[in-house]
């Protein structure tokens, strides 16, 4: 990152508590970033339950009792940070993650967590008198970079994943979850849902950085979240007929792949005409030799619309397409939907909360991105706040927010967290 560079313009009132405040995200930031980078590639390993990730949390554990708050951790492997009692119930609750995505970026999740260690700091220097507990939380496996499953820490929780199916969960080496944690000094003996917990929250608020160019466009540092879009995951299986690339007549052939690529072609006509998203970006070929016409070619589309109805649409066009293809080159097409996650609306009447509490022309966006805060909405009133990234890219070494808009995220979180716990 770079250096903190004072803002241009008039002084900002909270001006001295921005730049203490600066300070203090600036060393954190400084502190945790060598942890998990890969030197070649740039780019962050932290899967769950590595030596990475284990150097991770002991770098949170370290922030929690540096500033005497009280450290926990939950059953199911997630860290807590208490100011304030931990059972006294209505609780306000920040934090993130701070695994990674192979060869990720900085700021997915660490910008949340070391935001929300900031934004108590920045409160103890305003003064601020607690009315509720608050909590910084770190959730483990958001990712699912190791077990193929994302959000594993919050699912688990939130009883949206049970302790059975968290047993079967395997990654490539084939160690288990529960080997995994015990490996890493966890106990994994009572995982499993955890609703006096999640009770005890009256609303979680989640920072993160933008994964697309929304605030960059509109200008903006911070913005609120309206929702998670819904998203699917679909598999299209092109069945034609292998035969000899050298010697079968092009009229003769049953070739799978241009079907395929015709798909390929009308899932982005239906997205860009319906402002939404679609993607083919794993394929399998059989035979799939280089002078081999395919039998078989398999794609799976992952398609995201901002509502379902839209959705649904985007797909229908899609299908028609590729079954309008399979029938012009005579191939035997079957589709499955292998995953749906329906849209995720955060709380009303938190999100107008947040919205009054960062005063007015906030921009307020949607996601395609899944996060804790989506799964833990089923549970407990959530929001979640954006910080701009310039170039929109995420999943990547290129992920990026400019230190002072980092820092506006700060205050913003500060903002929310006094108006929601403070008198
Ligand atoms: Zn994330």
């Amino acid at each position: 990152m770079s250096s903190v560079a004072p803002a241009d313009g008039p002084p900002h009132p909270s001006a001295a508590g921005s730049a203490s405040t600066a300070a203090s995200f600036h060393e954190m930031w400084a502190d945790l970033s060598p942890v998990g980078r890969d030197d070649d590639s740039g780019g962050y390993r932290r899967y769950a339950w590595t030596a990475a990730d284990t150097d991770c949390r002991a770098w949170f554990r370290a922030q929690a009792e540096s500033r005497g708050l009280i450290y926990e951790v939950d059953r199911n492997g997630n860290q807590w940070a208490w100011q304030g009692d931990p059972l006294a119930g209505d609780a306000v609750v920040t934090g993130s993650h701070l695994d990674s995505v192979p060869d990720g970026g900085a700021f997915d999740g660490p910008l949340g967590v070391v935001s929300s260690f900031a934004a108590l700091d920045e409160l103890r220097r305003r003064g601020a008198e607690f009315t509720k507990p608050v909590a910084v939380t770190n959730f483990g496996d958001e990712e699912g970079a190791r077990f193929g499953l994302a959000c594993v820490g919050s699912r688990l929780a939130a009883g949206r994943l049970t302790a059975a199916e968290a047993h079967e969960l395997r990654d490539a080496d084939g160690v288990s979850l529960p080997r995994a944690m015990e490996a890493a000094g966890c106990d994994p003996s009572a995982i499993g849902p955890d609703p006096e917990r999640l009770a005890r929250i009256g609303a979680f608020v989640e920072l993160h950085v933008e994964q697309g160019r929304a605030l960059d466009v509109s200008g903006d540092p911070v913005g609120i979240a309206s929702a998670i879009w819904p998203h699917g995951r679909w598999r299209f299986d092109f069945h034609g007929e292998a035969n000899h690339a050298g010697t079968t007549r092009l009229e003769d052939r049953r070739d799978p792949m241009l079907t395929y690529a015709e798909t390929v072609v009308a899932a982005r006509r239906e997205a860009r005409l319906a402002g939404a998203l679609a993607t083919f970006a794993k394929i399998a070929v059989e035979p799939n030799g280089v002078n081999a016409i395919p039998s078989l070619v398999r794609g799976w589309l992952d398609s995201r619309a901002a509502d379902q109805e839209t959705l649904d649409r985007v797909i229908a066009g899609i299908e028609q397409a590729a079954h309008e293809s399979a029938t012009r080159w005579g191939i035997d097409l079957r589709i499955a939907r292998e995953s749906f996650t329906p849209v995720v609306e955060f709380e009303h009447a938190l999100r107008d909360e947040l919205a009054k509490l960062l005063g007015g022309g906030i921009p307020v966006l949607g996601t395609g991105a899944g996060h804790d805060a989506g799964i833990l909405s089923a549970s407990v009133p959530t929001a979640m706040l954006f910080v701009r990234n310039p170039t929109g890219i995420s999943h990547s070494p290129a992920e990026y927010a400019a230190e002072d808009d980092c820092v506006a995220g700060v205050i913003a979180l500060a903002d929310v967290l006094e108006g929601l716990a403070c008198t």
